[in-house]
């Protein structure tokens, strides 16, 4: 059996680093060395200088490239180094066009800082391939996706949008930290680079900052690579080591976590004081065929919706077992409230015309016992006052 034929699964832990070849220690050795000595002026050895190359950190960049069936990747201090790094593909004058509901700190890059440099942008909703062909202008060069989306959970039907590029020229990026490659390989899909924020389901831990990307074009992968060595915002070797010690539990960790974030989906639906569930996972969710086409599953995030702040007081007060933080994708299952912590950086009308409301809640399940978190949920409910679940309806 070659590599190749095997499961995702098999291939976590049967990978290139599997057995350091000088020692035979089946941990990746981690190389703190800035410098590398050379043993002649002509000819110099495979690593120089650390920011170049450092074995620990290229253990991550071939695990991560194989995993997203690659062949290329490569390790950033976070995932946004990673998205930015990205970016600088673009050159003044070039159009971006991108999802509305993308993580509040690509939107922050992406307004803030791309547009003083003369890179225009465009949001759509990445869900509408019509709204999507129609803003995709001559000067257009990439389309970024992020699916399922941030914190609403919007399916985007990748190959779609994959044809739409390619017919106008444009490269694709995607963002694939709520999935990870567990569950979506979007480079096998046609998209051009697979962005991630390592610190989230492939590191799993809540221990460690990092990003990712990975290519299959060797031109592409040439590009970035001078990128991520002129921009210099590589990960570090202790880091490194983190993030491949927590892949090799990421395909047990997400089939539990997604077992469980489904049987919370289901009750939340049926909570009389939840007025909406956002999970790709439920059959009335509006991706949910596109969701089992392109992908292994719906994944462990999902987002609820209580009448008003006010509740979501209340509840992140009454609620013992999530931590209450930004982030996601850990052991442990993270509670957060988008107005005020990811989507922050997007101003409130934006916000609202997104439907990031000021009563959403994102869960990010972790590996308790799914029966305790739903336990646990309906104590702080019963904190809640009783409103109409369907408040738009006028009784007469
Ligand atoms: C967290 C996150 C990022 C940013 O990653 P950092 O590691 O925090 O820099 C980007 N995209 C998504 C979807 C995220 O959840």
């Amino acid at each position: 059996m070659s590599n190749s034929e095997w499961t995702f699964q098999t291939k976590l832990l049967h990978n290139d680093s599997k057995v350091d070849k000088e020692t035979g220690a089946v941990s990746v050795p981690i190389h703190h060395s800035s410098t590398f000595h050379q043993v002649d002026i002509e000819e110099f050895g495979k690593y120089d200088y650390s920011r170049s190359g450092n074995p620990t950190r290229e253990a991550l960049e071939n695990a991560i490239a194989e995993l997203e069936d690659g062949t290329r990747g490569f390790a950033f201090s976070s995932g946004m180094a990673a998205i930015s790094t990205a970016f600088l593909l673009l050159s003044k004058g070039d159009h971006v066009v991108i999802s509305e509901d993308v993580y509040g700190g690509t939107f922050r890059m992406v307004t803030e800082v791309l547009s003083r440099f003369g890179i225009d942008y465009t949001f759509v909703d990445m869900t509408d391939l019509h709204d999507v062909a129609s803003k995709i202008k001559p000067n257009t060069k990439v389309i970024y996706m992020e699916t399922p989306s941030n914190p609403l959970l919007k399916i985007t039907d990748i190959s779609g949008i994959v044809k739409l590029a390619k017919a106008n020229n444009c490269l694709t990026f995607l963002d694939n930290t709520f999935m990870t490659p567990a569950l979506q390989r979007p480079l096998s899909l046609g998209v051009d680079v697979v962005l991630h924020s390592a610190t989230k389901f492939l590191a799993g831990h809540s221990d460690v900052l990092a990003g990712l990307a990975v290519v299959k074009d060797a031109e592409l992968g040439q590009q970035i690579y001078k990128l991520q060595n002129s921009f210099g915002a590589v990960l570090g070797v202790q880091d490194a080591w983190l993030v491949l010690r927590g892949m090799k539990t990421l395909h047990v960790r997400l089939q539990q976590s997604t077992a469980s974030a489904r049987k919370i989906a289901e009750a939340l639906s049926k909570q009389p004081k939840v007025e909406e569930v956002y999970y790709p996972g439920l059959t009335f969710h509006k991706g949910y065929s596109i969701q089992r086409y392109q992908a292994d599953g719906p994944g462990a995030v999902l987002s609820f919706k209580l009448p008003d702040a006010e509740a979501v007081k209340t509840f992140v007060q009454n609620v013992k077992l999530p931590v209450f933080a930004v982030s996601l994708g850990a052991v442990e299952s993270i509670l957060s409230y988008p107005a005020k912590m990811s989507h922050a950086a997007m101003p409130k009308e934006e916000r609202e015309a997104r439907g990031i409301t000021d009563g959403l809640l994102r869960l990010s399940v972790g590996l308790e016992n799914a029966e305790d978190l739903i336990k646990d949920f309906e104590g702080a409910f019963a904190k809640l006052p009783l409103v109409q679940k369907f408040r738009n309806v006028k009784v007469r």
